[in-house]
C-alpha cells in the first residue's frame, strides 16, 4: 500500500510504502509529526531520497533518528545537501552529518525488511536523481512531474541526461508513477508524455 503525504509548506510529496507491518518512506519534506501519523505502529526500514533539493530531503536525518533507520540516496546527493545554493533552501538547509546515509550507485536492489526495492540512477533534473521501484510502482522525484519534466536549469541539470532518463522510463516495467509533486499517473499516460518530451528535447 502506498500513502501520499503532501507536505504542508512546499507541497512536495512524501510517500509511505508499506507491506504488512513494515514500511519505507520516500522523500522527506513533510514534518515528522505528519509522517508519524501515517507510519503509526509500522516499523520503518529506510528513508529513500529521490534527489537532493531541500523540498525533498529537508527532514531526512530527523526521520532516520526517530525511526532508527538508514537513508538511501545517490552518492551525488552529498554536494547538494552540503550546499544551500545547490539544494535551493536559500541558506536554510545544510547537512554535515552523513552518518545515517547509505549511498547508492548505478542500479541494484535493496532488501529493506521484507520489501524488495530496485533503484536506478537517473539525471536531468539534478546529478542526484535516482528512482525506486517497488512491485510495479515507481518513484521518480522531479525527473517527471505528471505531464512535465523537471527543471533542467538548476545545478547539475542536463538536457542530455534528461533524455537518457526518459528513455529508461519507456523501458521500465511499472504500472503507477509517483512524482515528487502532484498526482500519480499510469504507465500508459506517462509513456505518451515521455515520447512527446523526447521529441521536443531532440529538436
Ligand atoms: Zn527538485
Amino acid at each position: 500500500m502506498t500513502e501520499r503525504i503532501v507536505s504542508e509548506f512546499i507541497e512536495s510529496n512524501v510517500f509511505v510504502v508499506s507491506k504488512g507491518n513494515e514500511c519505507v518512506i520516500v522523500d522527506a519534506a513533510a514534518n515528522l509529526s505528519e509522517v508519524k501519523k501515517v507510519v503509526g505502529e509500522k516499523k520503518v526500514f529506510g528513508v529513500l531520497l529521490t534527489h537532493g533539493h531541500y523540498d525533498h530531503s529537508l527532514y531526512a536525518n530527523e526521520y532516520a533518528k526517530e525511526f532508527g533507520t538508514k537513508i538511501f540516496a545517490s552518492e551525488a546527493i552529498v554536494e547538494y545537501l552540503q550546499n544551500p545554493d545547490y539544494n535551493y533552501s536559500e541558506g536554510q538547509f545544510k547537512l554535515n552529518d552523513f552518518s545515517n546515509f547509505q549511498f547508492l550507485n548505478g542500479e541494484g536492489t535493496l532488501n529493506l525488511g521484507g520489501m524488495k526495492v530496485d533503484f536506478c540512477q537517473l539525471g536531468g533534473h539534478s546529478k542526484s536523481d535516482i528512482c525506486f521501484l517497488f512491485d510495479g510502482e515507481i518513484f521518480v522525484g522531479d525527473v517527471l512531474i505528471g505531464r512535465d519534466i523537471g527543471r533542467l536549469d538548476l545545478h547539475g541539470g542536463s538536457k542530455k541526461e534528461m533524455k537518457n532518463s526518459l528513455e529508461k522510463f519507456l523501458k521500465m516495467d511499472y504500472q503507477i508513477m509517483h512524482s515528487g509533486h502532484g498526482e500519480d499517473n499510469s504507465k500508459e499516460v506517462q509513456d505518451k508524455v515521455v515520447k512527446l518530451w523526447l521529441r521536443f528535447l531532440s529538436r
